[in-house]
């Protein structure tokens, strides 16, 4: 039977009233599989573009343990209590790979949770790393135009999925542990070179003369990279999430940000480059799937695959091939 989705744009001034079921609903239809539900979310989308892009985007990431949760939760809450709405969304890249999780439990945000200002919504699950990339550029502006003003997206230290976020947000905090000086060596470079802030987290106790020392090492290092956003010093600050610390410290450093990049037209030309990179990325998703859905592939990869590790033909012509019987008619 025939589903009764009600007019987009009903459902749109919905979203805008700021009604958390409704966001919650629009949000599902985001992240549907089903064809129907992705034509109606792109409706959704294309009316509350308008009101999107107000809030400031930022992104976390850092290894499993690094303290992600608790520092989103502390974080969280004090922009809560500060009056700003905060929505945090999550992307998992184990989700779509396993279906597992190592992103953990969301329910350990507790106060974040239940705050009226806050809102908490999980990495979606299974599809594609560029389906979930996806949806969760979408739900950021489902978001915005549900009225919040500050979007945390978190992600974990694997894979493309750091990258994926950077290309999403406005500025970029690197959750670190304090370590032997080799581990911070054999950090990917790369990931360091995506950070607007690294924090070193879990400085209290017996730790912290090792966490100031962590903050100077990572200084040094920084100071010897490409900087993630032009006209921005990328600096390491400790904190401690778990004691409140510093986390207000680390705000002051991003609305810093926000300013000085701003006045440079620097945050604008990000977004506008995003957007850009955000089109292509969408590109390439589609052309994926229509080539792996196509009915001539579907049929014949398996024999391609098989022609190719017997060494019968190379692998650039088993692909010629498959690709002269997918366009044949366009020619
Ligand atoms: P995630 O995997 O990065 O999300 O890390 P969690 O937030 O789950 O934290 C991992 C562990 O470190 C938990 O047991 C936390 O209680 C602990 N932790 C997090 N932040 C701090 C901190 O600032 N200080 C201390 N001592 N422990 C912390």
């Amino acid at each position: 039977k025939e589903e009764q989705l009600p007019a987009a744009k009903e459902l749109a001034e919905k979203v805008r009233a700021g009604e958390r079921k409704d966001l919650a609903r629009a949000i599902t239809f985001i992240e549907s599989n089903s064809k129907s539900h992705y034509t109606y979310g792109q409706e959704l989308l294309q009316q509350l573009l308008p009101h999107t892009g107000r809030a400031i985007r930022i992104g976390i990431t850092g290894v499993p343990g690094a303290g992600k949760s608790t520092f989103i939760e502390a974080f969280g809450h004090m922009l809560c209590e500060s009056g700003l709405k905060t929505a945090v969304l999550a992307i998992d890249p184990s989700s779509s790979i396993s279906g597992g999780s190592i992103l953990g439990d969301k329910t350990r945000m507790e106060s974040l949770a239940k705050h009226p200002n806050g809102f908490i919504r999980p990495s979606p699950s299974g599809g594609t790393l560029g389906g979930v990339h996806r949806k969760t550029r979408e739900t950021m502006l489902l978001c915005e135009a549900a009225g919040f003003e500050v979007i945390l997206v978190e992600t974990v230290g694997v894979g493309q999925s750091e990258f994926i976020v950077r290309s999403m947000v406005d500025f970029f905090l690197l959750i670190v542990l304090t370590g032997a000086g080799d581990e911070l060596q054999g950090m990917k470079k790369g990931i360091m070179e995506l950070a607007d802030a690294i924090a070193v987290n879990k400085a209290d106790g017996n730790n912290k003369p090792l966490a100031e020392k962590t903050k100077r090492e990572f200084n040094q290092i920084l100071h010897m990279l490409q900087p993630a956003t032009k006209g921005w010093e990328s600096k390491a600050y400790t904190c401690s999430a778990i004691r409140r610390e510093g986390i207000s410290e680390l705000w002051t450093v991003i609305q810093e940000f926000e300013k000085k990049t701003k006045a440079a037209g620097i945050f604008e030309e990000r977004r506008r480059l995003q957007t850009k990179e955000w089109l292509h990325a969408l590109i390439v998703e589609q052309l994926k799937a229509d080539f792996y859905q196509h009915p001539y592939v579907a049929s014949h990869l398996a024999k391609a695959e098989k022609q190719a590790m017997t060494g019968d033909i190379t692998p650039a012509q088993a692909v010629a091939d498959l690709f002269s019987h997918v366009y044949a008619h366009d020619q």
